[in-house]
């Protein structure tokens, strides 16, 4: 077995160098728990950023993935493969409003990334428009801050420049305004009449630092994209799956969106997307339109299905809420016992932010975690965010809030040395 540091020299020899990674290499994980190639263990609370919603090596899903490989991996579109019907049918049923209702959102597409699920979305809107003769209606209104994938039409929804400048995708045709702000939205809305296709929202601004759509918002955003004939699109790819406590973050309020794109937790690890839609716009990807060789292979379905299976068994969206509570508490403790590097925090359900000072860069922090054993990812430069796993225990929270009041005490004499008015 090599070391942390020979696999880090040699990636450094052969990997395009467009991450910054961390000096480590993971080695094996069971649950929340993860343990390098020099064999030091970590608390993962980031959770390969929300994908491990079963932590690592699920009983459950290390068996469905070995015996969907050993029964058949994949089919192509051109043939059904019956993992992809369940888990479509698990999905839509999800979106019921209630119980006896019909489900919101009816269809399913499968492809294999977040970025992917967007990119359906995008095609989705721009086709309705172009089959309904409106050829104006290109338009997409986003959100400073909102993250919704790499491919160009994706990346020009995204609303950082440093994710498109230089690339050349078509941002002309996304207006950005800034998230919560309606009056914006109206305006924005207001002056290019006709031209929207699709407003585009995440429920929880993930990659933006981990904010929460204010009270209404999202509610506001259908009543304004029905009145101007444009779609309501929601970016799950975070907040879905459980993260906030109910399968899908929309959920969290009574607004119903057109269409719905998933990802990261929903495959455990196993890389798979979804773009779910309402039924009457069934009609706009026709037979050629739009496709993926490997979206909905029956090995990646099959781990899907295996993930929602068991979070309906285990009962992980009330563990969600009681988890979330959890940490919202103990980060509010560990902000409250170090005011020189922290704000607060905020979030929902299990995915939280712990917002650093400006004088603070969310990096630090990060660093310090990880030296004490505890894995977390940053969102924006000043938010360190906590994705754990959906099943995280309880024991495993304690213990992190314990590390992290240790890493933040390391932090904070040096700080108050920089912060303090020299005398
Ligand atoms: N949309 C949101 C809200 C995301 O958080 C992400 C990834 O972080 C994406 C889309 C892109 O997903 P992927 O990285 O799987 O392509």
């Amino acid at each position: 077995m090599s070391t942390n540091a020979e696999i880090a020299a040699r990636a450094s020899n052969v990997l395009v160098s467009n991450y910054r990674q961390a000096p480590i290499a993971l080695a094996r994980g069971k649950g929340s728990e993860v343990w390098d190639a020099d064999g030091k263990r970590y608390l993962d609370l980031y959770g390969g950023i929300a994908v491990s919603a079963l932590g690592h090596a699920h009983p459950r899903l290390v068996k469905a993935i070995a015996d969907q490989a050993a029964s058949i991996l994949h089919t192509t579109n051109l043939v059904y493969n019956e993992p992809s019907i369940r888990l479509a049918e698990k999905l839509v049923s999800f979106t019921r409003p209630t119980p006896d209702a019909a489900p919101l959102l009816s269809r399913a597409f499968f492809c294999n990334s977040g970025t992917e699920a967007m990119e359906a979305c995008v095609k989705l809107a721009r086709r309705r428009a172009f089959l309904a003769g409106e050829n104006r209606r290109t338009r997409f209104l986003a959100f400073h801050n909102a993250f919704h994938g790499r491919s160009m039409g994706a990346l020009a929804l995204t609303g950082t420049p440093k994710y498109w400048e230089g690339f050349g995708c078509d941002v002309e045709r996304t207006t950005h305004v800034a998230y919560g702000d309606l009056d914006a939205v109206s305006i924005a809305l207001d002056s290019k009449q006709g031209e929207y296709c699709a407003i585009v929202v995440e429920p929880v601004q993930g990659e933006g630092g981990v904010l929460p759509a204010p009270a209404g918002f999202l509610r506001n955003l259908r009543t304004l994209a029905t009145e101007h004939g444009a779609l309501l699109i929601v970016d799950e790819v975070q907040t879905g799956i459980g993260r906030t406590g109910k399968w899908f973050g929309y959920q969290q309020t009574s607004v119903e969106p057109d269409a719905i794109a998933l990802a990261k937790g929903l495959g455990g690890g196993v890389p798979i997307g979804a773009m779910l839609i309402r039924e009457e716009l069934n009609h706009v990807l026709t037979p050629g339109s739009h496709g993926s060789t490997f979206g909905g292979n029956p090995l990646a379905t099959a781990a899907a299905l295996a993930v929602v299976e068991t979070m309906e068994e285990e009962g992980l969206l009330e563990h969600v809420v009681a988890m979330g509570q959890r940490l919202s508490e103990q980060l509010q403790n560990v902000a409250a016992r170090h005011p020189l590097l922290f704000e607060g925090e905020r979030g929902l359900g299990l995915l939280r932010g712990l917002l650093m000072r400006p004088t603070v860069e969310a990096r630090t922090m990060l660093v310090a975690a990880r030296a004490k054993g505890v894995l977390l990812s940053v969102a924006s430069e000043r938010v360190l965010r906590f994705t754990p796993p959906l099943n995280v225990e309880a024991r495993i929270l304690d213990e992190a809030a314990q590390l992290l009041d240790l890493a933040a005490a390391s932090l904070d004499a040096p700080i108050s040395e920089t912060t303090l008015p020299s005398r």
